[in-house]
């Protein structure tokens, strides 16, 4: 884990916006407090018979636009502070892409990689259960997240319902789709990152770039197979063991193949195995950090040699390393805009869910196209007319959305 707090940068960033937006001081600080925070320890009796009591957490950061709204994460390095970062960047996200949800995240400190799936089972069941006074379907609604997916959203849901005594699922979205998932939304977060890739070079116009990831699980896969389907070279992959590289292109799809037969990409054919930190610094046109938070800092970004930067993951950048990009004309497509695939495709789960409708994978993407391209287009237009970044840009749209919310609601004068 960095020693660099997630939290203190996105309230920073906040601060910095809020001056630029000229917005009251009070708006600014009611927006760096996370509205409600719940902390639970959750009992699960272990496979072996022992009791091991687990740290849980549901952050609701703000719900002016519409309900909470965010995912959840099973990592060992989960902390408190780490949890209401990705709240407000949560806000941040739906308010962008203009989705008329706010800001959550939970998270659990434990490591599913060392849990059997009937203990992850009791694990979700009972930090369900632990959360469900704060949640649903118009309150606050969970998705995935690192360590979690369609399997623990099912069990979510499950949970949820026998405690209401009927089935609701719009209280989750990334279900499966034998329980009211919607097509595409496995992939959307990596669709969405591969949808503004291939929008910023529309304005880059490079040849044959070539492509780096970081990351290859739900956000790292799907990119890399919707870039590779889109005819772009993927060069570069890594997981958290480590990464391969082949300048002539690799295929993402046999990489995965290869990564689920011996749980790692390295030692993939015909690729140089590479470190994770050299990933980053590798020869290529666009990079796309889409494994965990503070991977580019002030200690590596000067060794950045991509062009083109989509944050995949969420705060992959610090400010430091930012500022460094900014100095070098790296053009970086900020996580807020570049992963909100995500949020999009889950809104429009949660639709098709109160509605008991199933739309076709066509409609979905369609729909997720379009609003991708134009809050691509959105940020991209004031960044040049403002002649900011493309975070700032990304973030004085959204905070305007919820400051103006907020407004209107009465909340503030
Ligand atoms: P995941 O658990 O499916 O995959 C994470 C990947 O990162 C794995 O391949 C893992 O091996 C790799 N990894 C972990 N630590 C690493 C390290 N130190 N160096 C290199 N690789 C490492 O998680 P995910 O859902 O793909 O999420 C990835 C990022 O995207 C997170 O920041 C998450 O918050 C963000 N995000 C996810 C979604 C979503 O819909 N899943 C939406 C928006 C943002």
């Amino acid at each position: 884990m960095s020693s660099q707090s997630l939290l203190e940068n996105t309230i920073k960033q906040l601060e910095y916006i809020g001056e630029i937006l000229n917005l009251d001081k009070n708006i600014i600080e009611f927006l760096k407090h996370p509205k409600r925070t719940l902390e639970v320890s959750i009992p699960i009796r272990m496979d072996d018979g022992t009791i091991k009591v687990f740290k849980g957490y549901r952050v609701q950061h703000m719900d002016a636009r519409g309900p909470y709204k965010g995912g959840i994460r099973y990592h060992p390095d989960v902390t408190l502070d780490e949890i209401k970062a990705l709240a407000m960047i949560m806000t941040w996200k739906s308010a962008v892409v203009d989705i008329p949800y706010g800001g959550a995240k939970g998270g659990v400190i434990c490591n599913p990689r060392e849990m059997s799936i009937n203990e992850i089972e009791r694990l979700t069941r009972r930090y369900t259960a632990m959360i469900a006074d704060i949640i649903g379907p118009f309150r606050d609604v969970p998705a995935p997240d690192i360590g979690t997916g369609p399997r623990e959203m099912a069990w979510i849901m499950d949970t949820y319902s026998q405690l209401h005594g009927y089935l609701i699922p719009e209280v989750v979205t990334g279900k499966p789709l034998s329980v009211w998932g919607s097509e595409g939304r496995l992939e959307a977060t990596g669709r969405g990152v591969a949808i503004c890739t291939r929008e910023s070079l529309k304005i880059f116009n490079l040849k044959n770039p070539s492509i780096a990831i970081q990351g290859f699980g739900k956000v790292g896969y799907y990119a890399a197979t919707s870039l590779y389907d889109m005819g772009f070279k993927i060069v570069a992959i890594s997981d958290s063991k480590g990464g391969i590289y082949n300048k002539n292109g690799l295929n993402p799809y046999k990489v995965m193949e290869y990564k689920n037969k011996n749980g790692k990409v390295i030692g993939y054919e015909n690729s140089k195995d590479i470190t994770n930190e050299e990933l980053l610094k590798i020869e290529c046109d666009i990079l796309i950090p889409a494994a965990i938070e503070n991977q580019l800092t002030k200690e590596n970004a000067n060794d950045v040699k991509a062009k083109i930067i989509v944050e995949g993951a969420n705060g992959p950048t610090t400010p430091e390393a930012d500022k460094i990009f900014e100095e070098k004309k790296i053009f970086v497509i900020p996580d807020i805009l570049a992963n909100a695939g995500g949020v999009t495709v889950s809104y429009l789960e949660w639709i098709q869910n109160i509605h008991r409708e199933h739309w076709s994978i066509e409609e979905v993407n369609k729909k997720l196209e379009e609003r991708m391209v134009k809050s691509f287009k959105d940020v991209y237009d004031f960044s040049k007319n403002k002649n900011t970044s493309m975070r700032e840009a990304a973030m004085m749209i959204a905070i305007k959305r919820v400051a103006d919310a907020l407004k209107d609601l009465g909340v503030w004068p």
